[in-house]
């Protein structure tokens, strides 16, 4: 990961891309993507894909997404605070006591997520946050104050938290997932470029919108691509932080390795073919199971188009969906690397059928 990628992943995660507001951001990762692709596709809801080889007939998606978790103003109550409803799995525990941006026509209107003190409490009977107790205040005593800075009900709101470093290689910011992906998938790109690799097949290097809210651009872009093969990356949970369960949720932990996943959308020789790749190339890998569904857009590519072999790779992280995401810098090289290699392994018209 050179100086320049690094200073492309800052700007990247520093900038805002709420579900369904994500052009942005694209724009940001498409001039970063340019030199290393032929072309771009781009949909109606802001998907962004960059072709190597467009005119070649079997095609690879290799995926990230491009959205972040948000809240939107639902309510403005008469004396002018703001109750939100979710866009995305937003975090009631975390919200309280944090600043907000406020995403309006006149610009950011800041605000923060208040909470009565501790003193004023009835500590006989706590009350946890939740979504109908917590709400912003933007300093205002009316609502018609609220109204004249631009907030009205359906803008979104996100929080201003940065990118920052610890310890030298932990990377830590709001929204790691899932801006890590469509960095991971660029520097793909770029790797294939320097190296003067020539692929024999079409790549596409996709950048979903609307993860978040149930795979929709997935499900969007799968249909224009109709991709022959797609492997995707996301982030999953690092398990080994305290309060989770390891019985239920398994044991993958940063800095281990990428996390190759097991289940029923993840096409076997596909898999088998990317775990060859890493140890081959000695790259640690961990592994982890999924009941029914990945979660991830690997669901959404593989139960589309008659069925599309799939897999995922995904970058472990600490406190998923909080201000403080936590990746480490080791797992995202080697992410990259593992993408990478398994490209290397994939011929023009790979057949991946159980049946040959
Ligand atoms: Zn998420």
């Amino acid at each position: 990961m050179d100086k320049n990628a690094l200073e492309f992943l800052e700007k990247y995660l520093n900038n805002a891309a709420p579900t369904g507001y994500e052009a942005e951001g694209q724009k940001m990762w498409m001039d970063y993507l340019r030199p290393y692709v032929d072309e771009f596709i781009t949909d109606n809801y802001g998907t962004a894909v960059g072709v190597i080889n467009p005119d070649a007939k079997y095609k690879v998606v290799i995926e990230g997404h491009a959205d972040e978790i948000s809240w939107y103003v639902n309510y403005i109550t008469d004396n002018g605070l703001i109750y939100v409803i979710r866009n995305g799995g937003s975090d009631h525990q975390i919200a309280t006591s944090r600043r907000v941006n406020i995403h309006t026509k006149k610009g950011i209107v800041k605000g923060v997520f208040g909470w009565p003190a501790i003193h004023t409490r009835d500590k006989s009977n706590e009350q946890a946050p939740k979504l109908e107790n917590i709400c912003i205040d933007v300093g205002c005593s009316t609502k018609e104050e609220v109204e004249k800075m631009g907030v009205h009900v359906g803008c979104v709101i996100t929080y201003p938290d940065e990118f920052f470093i610890l310890n030298e290689n932990k990377f830590v910011c709001r929204a790691l997932d899932n801006r890590m992906g469509g960095f991971m998938i660029a520097e793909v790109a770029k790797m294939l470029k320097e190296n003067n690799v020539k692929l024999d097949f079409g790549l596409y290097i996709t950048n979903s919108v609307q993860e978040e809210v149930g795979l929709r651009g997935a499900e969007m872009i799968t249909q224009r691509i109709k991709p022959d093969v797609a492997i995707v990356t996301d982030v999953c949970h690092d398990t080994t932080t305290p309060m989770i369960e390891k019985k239920k949720e398994g044991h993958t932990q940063i800095g281990d390795g990428p996390v190759i996943s097991y289940a029923p959308a993840i096409q076997n020789n596909l898999r088998e073919l990317i775990i060859e790749a890493a140890e081959d190339k000695k790259i640690p890998f961990q592994r982890l199971a999924a009941s029914r569904v990945t979660g991830t857009d690997t669901d959404a590519f593989a139960y589309s188009n008659g069925g599309v072999p799939s897999a995922l790779i995904s970058l472990p992280l600490r406190y998923m969906h909080t201000t403080v995401e936590m990746v480490h810098r080791d797992d995202v090289e080697n992410v990259i690397k593992l993408i990478y290699e398994s490209l290397l392994k994939i011929k023009d018209n790979h057949n991946f059928s159980y049946f040959q």
